[in-house]
């Protein structure tokens, strides 16, 4: 838990949020302002800032949160059309919120590249 950071609120229930799964490490939820019919934020419960935070002792996690992306897209009707993951890791690529996530993204035509 690290103060200021809505997604570690999220985490333990201080703000609310649509969960779709969730296991000991792992949750994942709607996002507040959906860019695609589907998307979903996949998260660590520990808060690593970005993806260039990770480190070798996080391999297993980096690999759950992949997976759970795929259950999560299977589970919402999206993996047979497809969909997008994306990481935004810092500042030229829009990061907002500086607690790791990927977006399942999925439901209508993606365009690239994305801008
Ligand atoms: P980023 O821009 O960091 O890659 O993505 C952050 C995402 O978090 C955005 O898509 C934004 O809509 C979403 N988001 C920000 N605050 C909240 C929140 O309080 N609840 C939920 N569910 N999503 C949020
Ligand atoms: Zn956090």
């Amino acid at each position: 838990m690290t103060a200021d950071c809505v997604f570690c609120e999220i985490v333990t229930g201080a703000a609310r949020s649509r969960k779709v799964y969730e296991d000991a490490e792992v949750l994942a939820f709607h996002d507040v302002n959906p860019r695609a019919p589907v998307h979903v934020l996949v998260i660590p419960k520990r808060h690593i800032p970005t993806a260039s935070d990770l480190t070798d002792t996080d391999v297993m996690l980096a690999g759950r949160l992949v997976l759970v992306a795929q259950k999560v897209a299977a589970d919402l009707g999206v993996a047979d059309s497809g969909y997008r993951l994306v990481n935004n890791c810092r500042a030229h690529a829009g990061q907002s919120v500086w607690h790791l996530h990927l977006h399942i993204l999925g439901g209508r035509q993606m365009g690239w590249p994305p801008g």
